[in-house]
Formats: C-alpha cells, sequence, structure tokens
C-alpha cells in the first residue's frame, strides 16, 4: 500500500510517498524558517500563504521523487491537526481536492501520532506496545502506546512544552529562530555544570514544568548583563540543555522504574526536541542502565515531515478510518 502525505501544521510545507508505513520512498521537506526567521517565531499569516504557494510544487515533487504518478498511489493523507488552523487548512484543502479528483481515499493524521509513528519508519522492526516521550515544540507527553492508534496518555507538559522552552532561553541569548536546535550546537562547547538551575515541582508523578527553569535562565541571562559581563553563551546553554534534559530522563526512569518494563517493547523518543543530542545521550545511557531497548527516529524525521504522516496514515487506513469531504482543520486536536 502506497500512500502519498502532506503535513503542513506549523512552518514545513512536507509530502512524501510511503509504502506499507514503514518504507520512505520519498521524502521532501520545505521549510519556512527564512520567512520567519525576520520575526523571531512564526507568523501564521504568513506561513498560511507560504504554504499556498509550496504545496501543489511539494506534492509533485514527492511524487516525481518516488518516480511514481498519482493513479499508483494507494491513498492520499493529510495533517488534520494540532497546528496553526490557518497552515492546517492549507494542507486539508489541497489533499481533500486532490482526493475527490483522483478518486482516492483520504486520510486524516494527528500530527502527534505522526511524530510517534516516525519511530516506524527509523525502526522497521518496532512494534506496540511502547512508551514514547514526545517531545516537540508544542508538546511534552509521556505515552503509552498499546497498540498502533491507540494511546494513554501518562505524564503531561503543565506549563511550557520543551521545544518551547528551548526556543525562548535561546533567544534570551539572542539566538536567531528556532533556537532549540542552535542551544544544542552551542551547548556542545560550554560547561553544563556551569551554571546551577532549579529541579521543577510539579504535583503529578510524571508531569512536567518548563516555565520555572526558563525563568530562573532568564533571570541568570539579565543579572549577567547588568553586572555587564559578557554572556558566557555556551555554558548558559550547556546548563540549560543539561537542565531540560535531565527533568526529560528523570520522569521517564521513574515511570520505567515504577511501573516496571514488563510487557513493553521499548522506550522510544519523539518530536523536534528528540534531535537534542544531549537528550539522545542521557535517553541511551538511562536505556542502558535499566536494560531496555531504546528507540529514536532518525535525525530527519525527528522534526516536522511528511514521511511520519504517510506512516500514521497506514495504520488508521488498515483500521478502514477514512475520512470524507467534510474533513476539517482540528486546531485543538489531542493525541488522547
Ligand atoms: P508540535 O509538534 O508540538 O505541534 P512543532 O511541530 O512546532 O510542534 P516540531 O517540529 O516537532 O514542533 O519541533 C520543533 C521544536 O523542536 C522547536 O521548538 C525546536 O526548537 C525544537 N528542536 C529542534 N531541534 C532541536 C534540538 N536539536 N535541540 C532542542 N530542540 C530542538
Ligand atoms: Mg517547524
Ligand atoms: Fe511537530
Amino acid at each position: 500500500v502506497r500512500i502519498l502525505s502532506l503535513e503542513t501544521s506549523c512552518d514545513e510545507t512536507a509530502a512524501a510517498v510511503i509504502e506499507n508505513g514503514r518504507k520512505i520512498l520519498s521524502n521532501v521537506v520545505f521549510s519556512q524558517i527564512d520567512l520567519h526567521e525576520l520575526y523571531g517565531g512564526v507568523v501564521p499569516e504568513i506561513a498560511s500563504r507560504a504554504h499556498m504557494e509550496a504545496c501543489d510544487r511539494v506534492v509533485d515533487q514527492a511524487l516525481r521523487e518516488a518516480g511514481m504518478s498519482l493513479q499508483e498511489i494507494d491513498a492520499l493523507a493529510v495533517t488534520k491537526g494540532p497546528g496553526l488552523v490557518g497552515a492546517l487548512l492549507t494542507g486539508v484543502n489541497c489533499m481533500k481536492g486532490l482526493a475527490f479528483a483522483a478518486g482516492k481515499p483520504l486520510v486524516g493524521v494527528n500530527h502527534i501520532e505522526g511524530h510517534v509513528s516516525a519511530n516506524y519508519l527509523s525502526h522497521p522492526d518496532l512494534e506496540p506496545p511502547f512508551l514514547c516521550l514526545v517531545v516537540s515544540g508544542g508538546h511534552s507527553h509521556l505515552v503509552e502506546v498499546s497498540d498502533y492508534g491507540t494511546y494513554r496518555l501518562l505524564g503531561q507538559t503543565v506549563d511550557d512544552a520543551a521545544g518551547e522552552a528551548f526556543d525562548k532561553a535561546a533567544r534570551a541569548l539572542g539566538l536567531p529562530y528556532p533556537g532549540g536546535p542552535r542551544i544544542d550546537k552551542l551547548a556542545e562547547e560550554g560547561n553544563p555544570e556551569a551554571f546551577t538551575l532549579p529541579s521543577p515541582k510539579t504535583d503529578g508523578r510524571y508531569d512536567y514544568s518548563f516555565s520555572g527553569l526558563k525563568t530562573a535562565f532568564m533571570n541568570t541571562v539579565h543579572t549577567l548583563e547588568q553586572r555587564g559581563e559578557t554572556l558566557p553563551k555556551a555554558d548558559l546553554a550547556a546548563s540549560f540543555r543539561r537542565a531540560v534534559c535531565r527533568e526529560l530522563t528523570n520522569k521517564a526512569r521513574l515511570l520505567l522504574q515504577e511501573r516496571g518494563r514488563d510487557g513493553y517493547n521499548g522506550f522510544a523518543l519523539a518530536g523536534g526536541v528528540s534531535a537534542n543530542r544531549e537528550l539522545r545521550r542521557m535517553a541511551s545511557a538511562m536505556c542502558e542502565e535499566l536494560k531496555i531497548p531504546l528507540f529514536m527516529p532518525e535525525l530527519h524525521l525527528c522534526t516536522d515531515n511528511g514521511a511520519m504522516i504517510g506512516s500514521a496514515a497506514y495504520y488508521r487506513l488498515r483500521n478502514g478510518e477514512l475520512a470524507g469531504l467534510d474533513l476539517n482543520a482540528m486546531p485543538a486536536l489531542r493525541l488522547v
């Protein structure tokens, strides 16, 4: 089964052709970063317009690189939410039109389910049940993937998402958007023990909180600035990254220790922040210590892409879950 998928939930216009949910035949990502960098973040109106201009071209390129015509495709898939409403609508309308014109079935995909499914592409043998830490620009979730398309939310952030915290900290250091990857790079040259940042406190055992950490970081930066000191940016970046990743892995470790890992096939990372080098190292160390297999998407499948949407769509299609031509964008769609 070959699926042509489109992702437009935020600032990437991305399309892919995926075979049986596991094999990438093509994966085209057109990033709008250049357009938004000037404003220090994603501007929704600009994103929608750019998606509209890029959709057809990116879809055509995905077909061309897969060496296929639309007629050889079995189904179409599109991200229906969560994300920016205008950005989502552009993709949904594009694929509804194509599905109607070509007479192909259409699948609406949850973007977060897509991030989780990136692991099915990088690890063709991975099967549920497994535990997954979804860390992206808008989410920090600990989820049990009980089966394809079946999830249980075990923990989540009570304020900022991890990616959002990285982006805000980066901005305090004067780094351009998107800050996460830039902080990560800078941190490689810094001392992670240079600055002590507080450990977040939450009521829920497996819940996250990053806003206190972010505020403490900003206070540290402002104090240094007020003293007229040159910012030790690499040390600051390394200390912040260490604090965030420690928090991410500590809660996951607690969960794995308390609930046991029996019955789970492994622990997985997903979402843009799973590209973070320190998080990947700390997760590897943790899984080695707990003797549980670790799964991570390849770097290019961590951030938004069309391939992950095509993988998720395959399992929905297998369950007969098709979308009608009344499919609408769902900006606040939840995983569970
Ligand atoms: P969501 O998936 O929750 O709807 P999104 O699609 O905007 O949000 P992603 O594309 O999954 O998020 O991830 C982007 C986020 O990941 C940004 O916040 C970015 O800064 C962060 N990010 C990407 N690479 C890294 C990295 N190496 N280290 C830290 N953060 C990173
Ligand atoms: Mg993005
Ligand atoms: Fe995303």
